[in-house]
């Protein structure tokens, strides 16, 4: 079965916070970047294109909403703002900037991937809930159990792959244009690269259709995007 190894981005300048977190969530699977400062953390959401940050306010360069504000203008991945601030108004501010979850300091670790866990599962799910499993004659998609078919062959797609392939099913029948494309899967579309696109297009046919070179499935909108039929 196929699994994606999300990606978390921390961002925290307490080391025995960091450390403690990196070990629990390296424990528990995760790929972890660590950004101490805004900075750090914006050049690393940028670069890495995480699944979900957990996120301190008070950074030594000024206030962690800065960097919410950032991601939210390019991104709705999930964020948890794990702070020491227990006013209720920094709760609100937070959340009203875009945070999913409020986590206060100290906090138990347990709790914490708990709630990381909800907030990775709710992306999947919009995904699975809307569309446990895709049938069209020789494409079978399995959203539920992450198996995708096709020509009567379990077929393996990485990550990314079937992330596009998903998308792409749920969207059936609109054209998706580059831009969306990359920001739903990356996270990120300023300077969106098509041409990055089409590479991950080309060995997603090839996997999926009969005749790559005359897909039946995933559609070209030339100069536009990608249709899936
Ligand atoms: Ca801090």
């Amino acid at each position: 079965m196929l699994r994606m190894k999300n990606e978390i981005l921390i961002v925290e300048d307490d080391r025995y916070i960091i450390r403690f977190m990196d070990m629990s969530m390296k424990e528990e699977e995760y790929t972890i970047s660590v950004a101490r400062t805004i900075r750090e953390a914006l050049t690393l959401f940028f670069a890495n294109h995480p699944d979900l940050v957990i996120l301190d306010l008070g950074l030594p360069d000024g206030d962690g909403i800065e960097v919410l504000k950032r991601i939210r203008e390019n991104s709705d991945i999930p964020v948890i703002v794990v702070s020491a601030r227990q006013e209720e108004d920094e709760k609100i501010r937070a959340l009203d900037a875009g945070a999913d979850d409020y986590v206060t300091k100290p906090f138990y670790m347990g709790e914490l991937l708990a709630r990381v866990r909800a907030a990775l599962r709710r992306l999947e799910n919009r995904v699975a809930e809307k569309d446990p499993k895709y049938e069209d004659g020789d494409l079978v998609v399995d959203f539920e159990n992450r198996i995708v078919e096709a020509g009567g062959r379990e077929i393996h797609l990485t990550p990314m792959e079937y992330k596009i392939l998903a998308l792409l099913i749920l969207n059936r029948g609109k054209v998706l244009t580059h831009r969306y494309i990359l920001k739903e899967i990356w996270g990120y579309a300023e300077g969106a690269d098509a041409a990055t696109l089409r590479v991950f297009m080309a060995t997603l046919r090839r996997k999926i259709e009969k005749d790559p070179s005359n897909p039946q499935h995933i559609l070209t909108e030339v100069g536009v995007g990608y249709r899936f039929k």
